[in-house]
């Protein structure tokens, strides 16, 4: 790539509980992944610290080899611990396997270990090793509750031992998740739990009288860390003024900033991505529009309207029938009760992509799915497939991402790339990221259909909107489409912003 190279060069660890594509649960495995990369490419020198978690296929990590045996406490005991050394994606990785019985099972989360014990170690071990190895990096990036120890463990032990040069950074990717901790569990650690049980520290703020033996690990981070980051300027706002860290995030405001996510562009480019028959692009999208074709033969979908191939392979454009795609986890946070009523309401093409972990949700959706899947405009697939979630954001010429909250979103910076115009719920990320094309004071940023309420009348209005703008106005709508696919949301674009706040905070 043609990336420049930054001046002053960084050395960054992350210690984290998820890496793309070989220990990914969610978002943060991407974030992760893709922050690495886009920093490695600008000059830097980049480690990612993994548990070596039992699930993880080796055949994935190139050159793995042992590096360091050494020793890394836990409940008294100093426990035989391996350090290895690998290649993913072209990422170092060190890959921290303790002897004990944490991260065995199959999968990354969910195993028969305490888990809030399991990442403690972890965070232990990573500082363990860097002092056993004399390797000091300028920044230490930790993410999320699992290695919120690690700020505790660094500032009040190893930075007294003789880790001198890092500071610490920490990503909050999604504030429900809040790593609730005993004072005996930091014990096991090493630490002195008590020190921690103060509400200037790490005390839950929402248990009642602020109860000392429950302890967050991820507001301890929010306190011990240099800097701290989440994923988009609105999810700061949004934190800074609700929940239960508001006035944990208050306290640290001086510290905390909002930086975007960005996209795999590699991996999300219509131009090359072999999931799809046709490829396509910003100047020429004819591609796309028989990527949409073969998404409604496909699936059984009517062929009404625009999408016909005529005999000499053309499309016949007369008359216009939008598809509208929906790909995400069915969870409550995603607008559930959004997501249903335009399975309703849509008399055009719909097709939901999307998996639910609990058993309620899935039957909910199993039952909508009966009911529309053998008609001829609605799809609901109720699977996670990879594959067809690129075929599908090629297909579409909307996606629907109405939740509820959303601290960054990826779906809608995707859908745009692919060329679907979002429509979204003004909330976090997508507030950052989506302006409505009816905002007369914002002409230049205007790409998507943008509604506040969480009411059914005020999706209808988006939808209504964005239906008519396709019917009626079809040059605008496609220089729209042409605009959202040449939006930059790489992690390029992003990972600048990220080496300002590492720059901001680092020893010279
Ligand atoms: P979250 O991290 O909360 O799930 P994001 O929008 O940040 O939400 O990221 C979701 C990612 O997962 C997107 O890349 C989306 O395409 C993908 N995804 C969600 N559900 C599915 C599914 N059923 N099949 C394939 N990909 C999915």
């Amino acid at each position: 790539s043609n990336t420049e190279k930054d001046p002053d060069s960084l050395h960054i660890i992350h210690v984290t509980a998820e890496m793309a594509p070989i220990a990914k649960v969610g978002g943060l495995g991407d974030v992760v992944t893709g922050l690495a990369r886009a920093c490695l490419s600008r000059g830097h020198t980049v480690d990612i610290m993994l548990p070596f978690y039992e699930c993880i296929q080796k055949e994935q990590i190139s050159e793995l080899t042992l590096i360091t045996s050494y020793g890394s406490f836990h409940d008294g005991n100093w426990v035989p611990t391996n350090a290895y050394r690998g290649t993913v994606s072209g990422i170092p990785v060190i890959f921290i396997e303790p002897s004990n019985h944490f991260f065995k099972g199959q999968s990354v989360y969910g195993g028969s270990y305490d888990e809030t014990e399991a990442y403690l170690f972890f965070s232990r071990a990573c500082l363990e090793w860097m002092q056993v190895t004399l390797v000091q990096p300028d920044i230490i990036h930790v993410h999320e509750w699992q290695t919120g120890g690690l700020p505790l463990l660094y500032w009040d032990m190893y930075h007294n031992l003789s880790l001198k040069k890092p500071r610490i950074t920490l990503t909050i990717h999604n504030m429900e998740h809040y790593g609730e901790c005993r004072q005996e569990q930091l014990d096991k650690c090493g630490l002195d739990g008590s020190i921690y049980a103060t509400e200037e520290k790490a005390v839950d703020d929402r248990t009642v009288g602020h109860n000392p033996e429950r302890l967050s690990l991820l507001k301890g981070g929010i306190v011990y860390s240099n800097s701290i980051l989440t994923v988009s300027p609105t999810y700061l706002k949004e934190t800074l003024c609700s929940g239960w860290l508001a006035s944990t995030l208050l306290r640290h405001r001086d510290k905390y900033v909002g930086i975007l996510n960005g996209i795999d562009t590699d991996m999300w480019n219509p131009a090359t991505d072999i999931f799809l028959p046709a490829k396509f692009n910003a100047k020429d999208l004819e591609g796309k529009k028989l990527c949409k074709y073969y998404v409604q033969k496909g699936l059984g979908l009517d062929l009404k309207g625009d999408s016909i191939i005529k005999g000499d392979n053309t499309i016949d454009a007369s008359v216009k029938v939008p598809l509208v795609v929906c790909i995400t986890r069915l969870v409550a946070q995603k607008g559930l009760h959004l997501i249903t009523h335009a399975i309703k309401r849509v008399e055009e093409l719909m097709i939901v992509l999307g998996k639910a972990p609990d058993r309620r949700v899935e039957s909910e959706f199993k039952y909508l799915a009966d009911l529309h899947n053998q008609g001829p405009s609605v799809r609901i697939l109720l699977i996670y497939s990879e594959e067809l979630s690129h075929m599908l954001y090629a297909a579409a010429d909307m996606v629907l991402v109405p939740s509820m909250y959303e601290p960054c979103g990826l779906a809608q910076m995707i859908g745009m790339r692919y060329g679907a115009v979002p429509i979204v719920r003004k909330t976090g990320g997508l507030a950052d990221t989506v302006f409505d094309m009816d905002n007369q004071s914002n002409r230049e940023m205007a790409n998507g259909f943008v509604f506040e309420g969480i009411d059914e009348g005020s999706l209808n209005w988006a939808l209504d909107r964005a239906f008519s703008y396709y019917r009626e106005n079809p040059s605008v709508w496609a220089g729209t489409v042409r605009k959202v696919m040449e939006i930059d949301n790489s992690w390029n674009n992003t990972a600048g912003k990220y080496i300002d706040v590492y720059n901001s905070v680092r020893v010279r």
